[in-house]
């Protein structure tokens, strides 16, 4: 039997980050994915936000360039809503590229990674297990740990795209009937253009690819018969951080710990937040032996700093009529409506920052 300080579940971005950061500590770190290659089974767009390009250090040659632009289309895809911010706001990442520069850091860092291996993992001992497994988690299961509930089923298709005049631009539609409560979108990253959806299960089942394809078309971007270069999907936990996130044999990280912003649906800048706390914690416990310090992982705190935002998902949530969000855009082309719109998507929040708070915690 082989014994590991740290068994880490996944090796999506949350578990690659959370490992790194505890084998740079010093810990014996095992990551184990059930993918053979980590360019394989992407679930992501890759749209990565300013905080998160501004707080970790992204690798620059995976980055598409820069977008400033928004154009948020009603159900009708007519009169859009133009918003431009004066600084870089998202860069859609090659994600292939993205994990492999990760996993060479986590081996660098001295930690080992055995991909093609599934948990649970025969003939391994960890005296902790970190589940970075993602929405469905099976750590969170067998640990006893809060599984989440609320999950959405987020879809996509790469196209490749010739080069053109118009500035990189994130095009979003609002429609209950795409994406009820969420978004569909086409956005650029300089050498494909992915069309997604973001939905209820229920609704997204059908002739999606079909629907994807006209959406797509209608933006007049994309080459009708060459068809996508990729199909990506995945389950997107829109519930909110689960209140049950740690024992003294784990904890969850990324989407296992529902870490996803239940307003945008986005979960790249959480997962690498929550990691870092993630790594904190775990370090401090495997140091000390001390069962209390895992409450600073405390799943129920962050809930509480999610609240206005898990109100207002419910709100859209409950919003169905096409006609509703077309009235909803008179409001979006006032001032007061154009401010509101581009607070939610060019403001400073994001997920919060636990770091400080739980320093002071342990102070
Ligand atoms: C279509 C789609 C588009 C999205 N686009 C964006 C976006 O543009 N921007 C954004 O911020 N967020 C986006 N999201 C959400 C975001 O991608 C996720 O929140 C984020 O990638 C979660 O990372 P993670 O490491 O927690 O999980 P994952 O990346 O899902 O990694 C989990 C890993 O665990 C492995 N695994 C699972 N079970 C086992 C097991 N039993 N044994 C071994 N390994 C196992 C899986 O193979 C996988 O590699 C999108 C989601 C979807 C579905």
């Amino acid at each position: 039997m082989e014994t590991v300080d740290v068994l880490v579940v996944g090796a999506g971005l949350a578990g690659l980050h959370t490992a790194r950061l505890l084998a740079v500590q010093g810990h014996d770190v095992l990551v184990v994915d059930r993918r053979r290659t980590l360019d394989s089974g992407i679930r992501t767009t890759g749209i990565f936000v300013r905080r998160t390009l501004e707080d970790f250090a992204l690798p620059a040659e995976h980055l598409g360039p820069p977008i400033r632009r928004v154009l948020l289309y009603p159900p009708s895809l007519r009169r859009p809503v133009e918003l431009t911010s004066s600084r870089d706001e998202f860069r859609v990442a090659d994600m292939a590229g993205i994990y492999a520069h990760a996993l060479a850091r986590v081996r660098q860092a001295g930690a080992r990674v055995h991909l093609g291996v599934s948990y649970p993992v025969d003939g391994v001992a960890a005296r902790f297990t970190i589940g970075a497994d993602g929405a469905r988690s099976t750590v969170a299961r067998r640990l006893g740990l809060d599984v989440n509930q609320h999950v959405i089923v987020g879809v996509e298709e790469v196209f490749p795209v010739a080069d053109g005049d118009e500035p990189p631009t994130f095009h979003c539609v609002i429609d209950p009937r795409l994406a009820p409560g969420y978004l569909a979108w086409v956005i650029d990253d300089g050498r494909h253009a992915h069309v997604g959806l973001a939905g209820r299960p229920e609704r997204l089942a059908g002739p999606l690819p079909r629907l994807l394809r006209t959406f797509g078309q209608s933006f007049g971007e994309l080459p009708a018969p060459t068809g996508p270069v990729r199909r990506r999907g995945g389950p997107i936990p829109v519930g909110g951080v689960l209140r049950r996130l740690v024992c003294p044999e784990g904890l969850l990280v990324g989407d296992a710990a529902g870490a996803v912003s239940p307003l945008t649906a986005g979960g790249l800048d959480p997962c690498l937040r929550l990691s870092e706390v993630a790594a904190a914690v775990t370090d401090d416990y495997l140091r000390t032996g001390d069962v209390s310090v895992l409450r600073h992982y405390d799943g129920a705190a962050l809930r509480a700093r999610f609240r206005g935002r898990l109100l207002m998902r419910r709100a859209l949530s409950g919003v169905r009529s096409p006609a509703v969000t077309d009235a909803a855009f008179t409001l979006l082309r006032t001032v007061p409506g154009r401010a509101a719109a581009s607070r939610v998507l060019f403001g400073d929040g994001s997920f919060p920052d636990l770091r400080p708070n739980w320093e002071t915690a342990t102070a």
